[in-house]
């Protein structure tokens, strides 16, 4: 009881300080996002239109691109550009950037968002889609975040790392994808050291998000478990809350934060309960 009591506190008193969000710090905003043609990215890219940010977008589908990047502009972007790139093409991370700083002028956020689609199912020793989806997932990540930096140093910037709640974690049929989610968790967190070290300007946040309701999540889990997904929107909303506060963590839905510290507390208990999690017949 104790133990519950004082990790509430600390959960509670670490909301209560941390700094305000000011809507208004990103209007004009520079911000490129990545995988945002659907899912938690289109709808991050909807609210920073409504903040009045100047957005470039990007991921593979130029048409759906093309529409979102319409919606931004309606909804109020101050600008609005896409660029149609893979990130398993090596060239294509540093081209996604060059086009961003070409048309905003400099970066402000860069949020890194995209995945590359992964079976959810058990490992059946695919090395060639885990390297793959590496490519896609995690060292697209690091190219992107290496050629901002220069301009995110400039402009007092935050680079926003969209992660997973299967990189902190262990799950089944998962197991490609939650690798790249703790190489990602990994690479930033030291990063993270040597920037404060360096006494760099630039802040890092890591996003730990819980089940997401957007269709290519909901279409793998209907029927496999029963776990609560929260909505897209409200977790797009809270990524940029975290990027602008220039906090280090975001934990979303709130009990992943909970569920992340009593995994090394009770390992067998967060083994059983994720287990149980899936409703999985041999
Ligand atoms: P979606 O599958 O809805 O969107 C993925 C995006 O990445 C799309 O815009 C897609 O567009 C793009 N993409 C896919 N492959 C490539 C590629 N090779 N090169 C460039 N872009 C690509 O993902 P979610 O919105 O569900 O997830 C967004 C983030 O949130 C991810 O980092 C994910 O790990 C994280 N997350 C999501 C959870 C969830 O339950 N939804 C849970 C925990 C974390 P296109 O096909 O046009 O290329």
């Amino acid at each position: 009881k104790i133990l519950l009591a004082s990790i509430c506190v600390a959960f509670l008193a670490a909301k209560w300080t941390s700094p305000r969000f000011d809507a208004d710090s990103l209007k004009g905003a520079r911000v490129l996002v990545t995988g945002a043609s659907t899912g938690i990215g289109e709808q991050m890219a909807y609210h920073y239109a409504r903040f009045g940010a100047k957005i470039v977008i990007t991921a593979r589908r130029e048409k759906v691109l093309q529409q979102v990047v319409e919606k931004c502009l309606s909804l109020g972007a101050q600008k609005a550009f896409y660029i149609a790139a893979d990130m398993a093409n090596e060239a294509d991370p540093d081209k996604v950037v060059d086009y961003a700083l070409e048309k905003l002028g400099g970066l402000d956020y860069l949020v890194l968002n995209h995945i590359g689609p992964s079976p959810f199912s058990m490992w059946k020793g695919d090395v060639d889609h885990t390297k793959w989806l590496m490519k896609v997932n995690f060292f697209s990540y690091i190219q992107m975040a290496w050629k901002a930096l220069p301009s995110l140093e400039q402009n007092k910037g935050s680079l926003v790392v969209v992660s997973s709640l299967l990189g902190k974690i262990t799950s089944p049929f998962v197991a490609p994808y939650s690798s790249t989610k703790f190489a990602l968790n990994g690479f930033f967190g030291s990063l993270r050291h040597e920037l404060a070290m360096k006494k760099s300007n630039v802040s890092i946040s890591v996003c730990t998000l819980g089940l997401i309701d957007t269709d290519s999540a909901m279409e793998k889990v209907r029927g496999v478990t029963d776990v609560p997904a929260y909505p897209a929107t409200d977790a797009a909303l809270n990524i940029i809350i975290t990027g602008s506060t220039r906090q280090p963590e975001l934990f979303y839905p709130w009990f992943t934060y909970f569920i992340v510290i009593t995994k090394d507390w009770f390992p067998s208990l967060t083994d059983y309960m994720t287990q149980n999690s899936y409703n999985y017949i041999p």
